[in-house]
């Protein structure tokens, strides 16, 4: 299983969620403290933001552990921006491991990991082709020919989810996405936690000991925006 984490609010950096905080996806990639599947997360990383001279997100990725790029941390340090996500990897057994089965995929705006494992039978019919044959690059394939067919980010993730979920009842489908301007996750089969303050963090596990993070119950989709942050059923 991997981790997985977002930001949205005001501007913030990278390091944010991966370097500062006591239990940041630094930590969460050799010390996960509420991982289901798998001890460690050292099958490479990534993280992607918005910056004003792009209209396209930036993204980065690497297939290395997140301890093990000594460049990142001056890179984390000023990567900033009002819309954040990274994640850690610990590859399913048989997928491959290559930048192209790293999270986050991207395509237009969107950015989006995957935490969990699906049959790819489950998926292959959504989409024609995906930029590895990961299983979460499979899936992000077809959450991103919703997002060119104009579905909404939410939409896209629920639709995707209750497709893959019927087809593979064992399926674990965490999905976290966002677009620049909001942040779309669901909860099936592994844990997910919300923090609200000056801005929402969306996260596999707290990233801190601070009050206030709460559990989203299995089988929901968290929508946050700037009006704010809904849970609803899948
Ligand atoms: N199945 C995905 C992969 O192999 C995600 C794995 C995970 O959540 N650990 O990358």
């Amino acid at each position: 299983m991997c981790r997985h984490a977002a930001w949205l609010g005001a501007p913030r950096t990278l390091a944010s969620l991966i370097h500062e905080p006591e239990y940041g996806l630094l930590q969460q990639s050799y010390a996960p403290r509420l991982q289901r599947y798998g001890t460690i997360n050292a099958d490479g990383f990534g993280m992607g933001w918005y910056d004003a001279a792009r209209a396209e997100p930036v993204r980065y990725r690497r297939t290395v552990p997140i301890w093990a790029d000594a460049n990142l941390p001056a890179l984390a340090q000023v990567s900033r921006s009002g819309c954040l996500l990274a994640a850690v990897r610990s590859a399913t057994v048989g997928m491959p491991i290559e930048e192209t089965a790293t999270a986050p995929f991207t395509d237009g705006r969107w950015l989006l990991s995957h935490n969990g494992r699906v049959e790819r039978e489950a998926v292959r019919e959504l989409a024609d082709d995906a930029e590895s044959s990961c299983d979460s690059a499979w899936l992000a394939a077809a959450v991103f020919v919703r997002r060119r067919a104009g579905h909404p980010l939410g939409d896209a993730l629920a639709e995707v989810v209750a497709h893959a979920g019927a087809k593979d009842p064992g399926a674990r489908l965490n999905l976290l996405a966002c677009d620049g301007a909001s942040i779309a996750a669901t909860v099936w089969g592994d844990t997910l936690h919300l923090h609200l303050d000056d801005g929402v963090l969306v996260a596999s596990e707290p990233l801190d000991d601070r009050p206030g993070w709460q559990a989203v119950p299995d089988r929901n989709l968290v929508l946050a925006s700037p009006d704010g942050v809904r849970v609803q059923p899948l």
